[in-house]
């Protein structure tokens, strides 16, 4: 059977858990550096994050900001009262024998974010809860043996679970891409999806359709790009629904996915919760937060990605458009933030709007170009020049591209007019030059056909003499006022 045949017979139902790595300087008990990219293995790690007998663990305090700043980006109440749990089980890579988590009391509520499709429509998933806890080291297997590398071993993360709101490779993609957007311009995490910074765990079920209740479930973990997200939700989808075509039973186990193979393949089944043994942890007191705090911090937080849809979409975008902003807003962020220089135009609309689609259609196309280098040049003033001579009319659109591109790349900011007017490209927008030329051009017997043709009623030559025109001005012509000059004459 193929996809489709399945699709119309069975329903595919997921919920996605997606760990984030905080952006903290410091890991979340010690105050050993957050940062283990490129490390010697064991070489950031202190006797806390692998809970050396007699250590004593102190909450980071930024992180928990950070994670009152998720809360926020995830529709979510924040909990004015939540604790720490240890969730024990024996792993190489977590010597301590427990992961310190919050299982009863989680530091982010329930809450629900509306997520994109490509095709204009969207997702509205709702979310469980999130809760904050430790990373574990990692382990790297070598033919008969296996290396533990416990840097990463104490770094914060939050857990976000959603409820099983999404039903289809697609929304799964959807709403993978939406939580990094949201986690990322909060500022909760670089977003460094390379390094691990936000993992995806996909849990599926197939049910025949219509069918009361949920089969049981797969969970493929540690995804670590929307794609993956999307392929292994296909994938699953399709091994489920044949197994059930074939009358046999799906395990409830976590699966892991082979990037190469586009497949998942079992690796164990499933826990019990109680396995866990989860108990109180003593060592941590319960953070408790005022109303005031968490306000002040969440009033302090830039535009959200829901903030900057609207905003855009006020602004006259298209759904297109404001993805490809928000997704350029990300990838470029640090070299220029495309948004604000939107934003600062906010008061004029149609300035905004222009400033906009010209990022659209001419700058990011530009950045994604890797042999360009972004000038330390002011891009809104550039913009807004640009706009004001096109309003003008003293630049054609053609001719304030040429410009923008001459004048990105450089490190100082120009008079725009003056640059424009040095190389030739303002145009003629006196009437009475134009004038002149149209008169020449009417005149010349070579325009004859043309003008005979044009008083004969066939309008469509009218672009041959304005042609004519262009070409007798070097370019320079205003081609609108050609237009309307030739009209009024014959
Ligand atoms: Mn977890």
């Amino acid at each position: 059977m193929t996809t489709e045949e399945l699709l119309q017979k069975y329903d595919m139902t997921i919920g996605i858990e997606c760990h984030v790595q905080l952006a903290t300087n410091t890991k979340l008990f010690s105050a050993t550096d957050n940062d283990a990219r490129d490390k010697a293995p064991n070489s950031v790690v202190s006797p806390i994050d692998y809970g050396l007998p007699g250590m004593l663990p102190v909450l980071n305090r930024a992180a928990v900001d950070l994670a009152i700043k998720a809360g926020k980006a995830l529709g979510s109440e924040v909990a004015r009262v939540s604790r720490f749990d240890r969730k024990h089980y024996f792993y190489p890579d977590l010597p301590k024998g427990y992961q310190t988590t919050q299982m009863y009391h989680p530091i982010i509520l329930a809450g629900e974010i509306e997520a994109p499709l490509e095709d204009g429509s969207s997702v509205r998933v709702r979310i469980h809860h999130a809760h904050m806890e430790e990373d574990a080291g990692k382990l790297t297997h070598y033919g008969d043996y296996s290396l533990v590398d416990l840097n990463r071993a104490g770094t914060p993360l939050i857990e976000i679970v959603s409820e099983p709101d999404i039903h289809s490779a697609a929304e799964a993609k959807a709403f993978a891409t939406e939580l990094y957007r949201r986690m990322t311009f909060a500022g909760v995490t670089h977003g460094d999806l390379y390094h691990g910074n936000m993992r995806f765990d996909v849990n599926l079920s197939v049910a025949p359709k219509g069918a009361s209740e949920l089969g049981n479930r797969a969970e493929v973990k540690n995804l670590n790009s929307f794609k993956s997200v999307e392929k292994a939700a296909e994938y699953e989808f399709r091994r489920q629904a044949e197994l059930l075509e074939k009358g046999e039973r799906i395990v409830q186990e976590t699966r892991g996915w082979d990037d190469a193979k586009q497949t998942t393949s079992s690796q164990r089944s499933k826990e019990d919760a109680q396995d866990y043994r989860y108990m109180p942890d003593a060592d941590i007191p319960p953070i408790i937060l005022t109303d005031e705090e968490i306000n002040r911090i969440q009033s302090e937080m830039p535009r959200l990605p829901g903030e900057w849809r609207e905003l855009l979409r006020g602004v006259g975008l298209d759904h297109l458009q404001i993805e490809t902003l928000l997704d350029a807003e990300n990838e470029y962020r640090e070299r220029v933030s495309i948004l604000t220089i939107v934003e600062s135009f906010i008061a004029d609309t149609a300035k905004a709007k222009f400033v906009a689609i010209w990022n659209v259609n001419t700058l990011v196309p530009l950045l994604r170009d890797e042999s360009f280098s972004l000038g330390a040049i002011d891009v809104a003033l550039l913009e807004s020049q640009l706009y004001d001579l096109m309003q003008s009319s003293k630049l054609s659109s053609n001719s304030a591209k040429a410009v923008f591109e001459e004048l990105i790349a450089t490190d100082e900011t120009v008079d725009v007019e003056g640059y424009a007017e040095s190389k030739g490209y303002i145009q003629e927008s006196d009437e009475n030059a134009i004038a002149a030329i149209v008169d020449e051009v009417i005149a010349d017997p070579a325009s004859a056909k043309a003008v005979a043709d044009i008083r004969a009623g066939n309008d469509k030559v009218i672009g041959f003499l304005v042609g004519q025109i262009m070409k007798k001005s070097q370019g320079k012509a205003n081609p609108a006022l050609a237009q309307k000059l030739i009209r009024e004459r014959l």
